[in-house]
């Protein structure tokens, strides 16, 4: 399968099945956000959800935190984003169009678009970030941001969750929200848009121990990565050269995926010092010092992000999971989605719609579905017909209520990815499954 092909039939399988429709489609799309569907939520909560299980719940270190996404105009003077939040931007002085100034289909100073040569004069620059206003009056006063990362909530609240939780450092805050960029050429589906979210955690440690906190969350991360069941030959981190290397920042890491359209990154790993909190205590006047008082100590902390993108990671996991494959003859469309993630868990199917069949099958998708193990109960088509269905929705497990259910009580399970089909008695299917999502 050519690699741009995938490209389209990700894009296709989404909307078809409902992972992602295009934002406002009616009205011709909007081309830079999209929409999730029932299976798409599904599966970009269970994403958050895998986060949010290794960032907070599973240590003592870190603490949530959900910062709201309009915040004081100081805030974005403080982080350097007014000033320096920028893209190069041309324009082609034929069709009008614009263009971020370093894609590579620019090289040789051709439109991609009208053909013109020599289309472009010089690149200037353009800030990513959305502007409104707060409040009835429209003028610079009253002027607000959409934020365009949520790190600078939890720089702000800092203090606020030390003081509330009694953390000592080191330690961490995580949330996870939206994120607003006009960004110039969104593009690649849901891999860059203007509007996503992103799962960010600030580790605040002593100044003299940020490296070895560094190399330890660059190694979590990528282990988290591969925890969702990510090939580890897709993976690989790229250190940003000191050119690369954004302005608050004395080291960075990326974690790139091999997407069709070639390595890309998706989560950021950053050493950025004590650059955000010292400019939030120099531009609000607040001191934002932490304060050791067993070893007599006061110092701003040094902070080691993480910042991954919620959409990219969903666009990895389908991009990674997606297969076409031969199985008895025909062609089938499959999600090898880890089961955690999958957006429907269980299908249940009676064989035929008559004999009692369809009694026991929706017996057993009740018990599911009040157990909260998400169920998908379907009596229509052949049964090769609905096992496709629910391959292509990434179903790891399909229930059968067959004939042999009446003799002997048991029911069939097949499993997605081996196709074998085991035989369970009806009443033990909710154990089954239980124990294989654990
Ligand atoms: P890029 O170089 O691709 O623009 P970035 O280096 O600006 O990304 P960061 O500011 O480090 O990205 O943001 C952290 C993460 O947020 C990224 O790794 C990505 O997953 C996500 N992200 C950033 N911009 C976008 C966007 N426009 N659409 C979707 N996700 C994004």
């Amino acid at each position: 399968m050519a690699e741009i092909d995938l490209m389209d039939k990700l894009v296709s399988l989404c909307k078809r099945r409902g992972f992602v429709f295009q934002s406002s489609e009616i009205y011709g799309g909007t081309g830079s956000v999209w929409d999730y569907g029932p299976l798409g939520v599904e599966l970009k909560r269970a994403i958050k959800d895998a986060w949010w299980k290794a960032m907070v719940l599973e240590r003592d270190d870190i603490e949530g935190l959900d910062a709201a996404i309009l915040m004081h105009p100081r805030v974005w003077e403080a982080s350097g984003h007014v000033e320096g939040f920028t893209d190069p931007l041309v324009e082609c002085r034929e069709c009008r169009r614009r263009f971020r100034a370093d894609l590579p289909e620019l090289e040789g100073g051709r439109c991609p678009v009208c053909g013109t040569p020599d289309a472009f004069g010089e690149p200037r620059l353009f800030n990513l970030m959305f502007k409104t206003f707060m409040g009835p009056v429209e003028d610079a006063a009253s002027q607000v941001y959409l934020r365009p990362e949520t790190a600078q909530g939890i720089y702000v609240n800092f203090l606020n969750v030390q003081t509330a939780s009694r953390q000592k450092i080191p330690f961490g805050i995580a949330q996870i929200g939206k994120a607003f960029r006009n960004e110039i050429t969104p593009g690649n589906f849901i891999f860059r848009t203007r509007e996503f979210e992103q799962a960010e955690m600030q580790y605040f440690v002593e100044p003299g121990t940020d490296e070895e906190w560094f190399e330890y969350w660059k190694e979590a991360r990528f282990q988290w990565h591969l925890s969702l069941g990510i090939r580890r030959e897709k993976l690989r981190f790229h250190e940003h050269t000191p050119q690369e290397l954004a302005h608050y920042a004395k080291k960075a890491v990326d974690i790139e995926y091999e997407f069709p359209f070639g390595w890309k990154e998706f989560e950021g790993i950053h050493n950025r010092t004590d650059f955000d909190l010292s400019r939030h205590q120099e531009y609000s006047g607040k001191r934002l010092e932490y304060i050791d008082a067993p070893a007599n100590k006061r110092f701003i902390p040094y902070v080691i992000e993480t910042s991954v993108g919620v959409d990219r990671t969903l666009l990895v996991v389908l991009a990674d999971a997606y297969r076409e494959e031969m199985v008895e003859g025909e062609e089938r469309v499959v999600l090898s989605l880890k089961p955690a993630l999958a957006p429907i868990k269980v299908a249940v199917f009676p064989l035929v719609k008559k004999d009692g069949l369809p009694e026991i099958a929706e017996r057993i998708h009740k018990e599911l579905r009040a157990a909260a193990v998400s169920s998908f109960y379907d009596d229509s088509g052949s049964i090769g017909r609905r096992y496709r269905r629910q391959d292509e929705a990434g179903t790891p497990w399909c229930v059968t209520v067959d004939g042999q259910t009446h003799q002997d009580g048991t029911v069939t399970i097949r499993d997605r990815d081996t196709l074998q089909q085991v035989r369970v008695p009806a009443e033990g299917v909710l154990k089954w499954v239980r124990e294989r999502l654990a």
